[in-house]
């Protein structure tokens, strides 16, 4: 990256961490972005328990656009938020928590088909949702693990994709893995695509992603999580080699300790409708508004939920790491 560049840097654990801006607008609080990045990438080596570089640079261009490309060591960051959207903008950092939390999901940990490429050929894989979806998840997740926003506004971003995949037909005409099979035909990248035939691994990745993560702790007692899977599937495939989507599933039944065919068929391999129930029993939550068809997918802690259930919620989502 070339030009005037402002440069920001820190250190999480052992590994230093530099924010490079370019092309900045007025208004833009580099130093702060800086500090939230650090925040959620304390939450990240928590999580992992060790961040696998030494130096990881966060490559942010402004321009108009959007979107991100992930790298072993960094990632490039087309931002449009300028003046108008603060560095602490929400949006802005789940967006790069997401780019950063591909440095281990996707770039260490992968779906077999995801490398080494052929350049002739696109790369056909069924996984994407975990690539891609489980991404989206814990990008907002750390983001609320690292105590930049409050549960709330995490359940906001939750219900977000929620009520896309729900207020849209194409939920049931295209499953999970084959919406990740289609990538080449029928949208870019899952993106923009026409959701009255198609799901977005983007929207009903997360999704699933919470789900999992709810029944994983519900079979376990709390006692495990998709937390487990990750870590699991990292010491076991991350590498030179990938895993294939069976290997997935097979580490997370180890760490669930049950069989959990079901629940991927149904979630993953069917268009077969979501089942909430279970994940909202596990952390007391409901949605706000059912009869009101705007606001009927909103996520909200119940008034009456047992202090339980407000456990097991704030084992989600509390911060994992101190205020800096
Ligand atoms: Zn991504």
């Amino acid at each position: 990256m070339a030009g005037t560049l402002s440069v920001h840097e820190f250190t999480v654990g052992s590994s230093t961490h530099v924010l490079v801006d370019a092309g900045e607008l007025g208004g833009w609080d580099g130093a702060r972005a800086a500090q939230n990045i650090r925040q959620f990438a304390r939450a990240d080596s928590a999580l992992w328990g060790q961040l696998p570089f030494r130096r990881y640079v966060f490559l942010n261009l402004f321009r108009p656009g959007g979107g991100g490309l992930e790298h072993l060591n960094s990632t490039l960051l087309t931002s449009r938020f300028t003046a108008d959207a603060p560095s602490g903008n929400l949006r802005w950092l789940n967006f790069v928590s997401h780019e950063y939390f591909h440095a281990f999901n996707v770039k260490r940990l992968r779906p077999v088909e995801l490398g080494p490429f052929d350049y002739e050929k696109p790369p056909s894989t069924d996984a994407l949702w975990i690539a891609e979806g489980l991404t989206s998840y814990y990008g907002e997740l750390l983001v609320a693990r690292a105590g930049l926003e409050r549960p709330d506004d995490w359940l906001v971003s939750m219900s977000a994709h929620i009520a896309t995949v729900q207020n849209a037909p194409g939920r049931l005409m295209q499953t999970l893995a084959q919406s990740s099979l289609d990538v080449w035909t029928t949208g870019t990248s899952g993106v923009g695509q026409d959701l009255a035939k198609t799901v977005s691994y983007y929207d009903k990745g997360p999704i699933v992603g919470f789900l999992l993560d709810a029944h994983i702790r519900r079979v376990t007692g709390g006692a495990r999580s998709l937390d487990d899977v990750m870590r699991n599937a990292y010491a076991k495939y991350a590498g030179a080699r990938g895993f294939t989507h069976d290997q997935f599933i097979a580490v997370a039944e180890r760490v669930a300790g049950a069989s959990l065919r079901e629940f991927f068929r149904r979630a993953v391999f069917s268009t077969e409708e979501l089942d909430y129930a279970d994940a909202l029993d596990w952390y007391g939550l409901r949605f706000a508004a059912p009869g009101d068809a705007k606001a009927r997918w909103m996520l909200e802690v119940r008034p009456d939920a047992t202090p339980t259930q407000q456990a097991h919620f704030r084992a989600l989502v509390a911060a994992t790491v101190p205020a800096l």
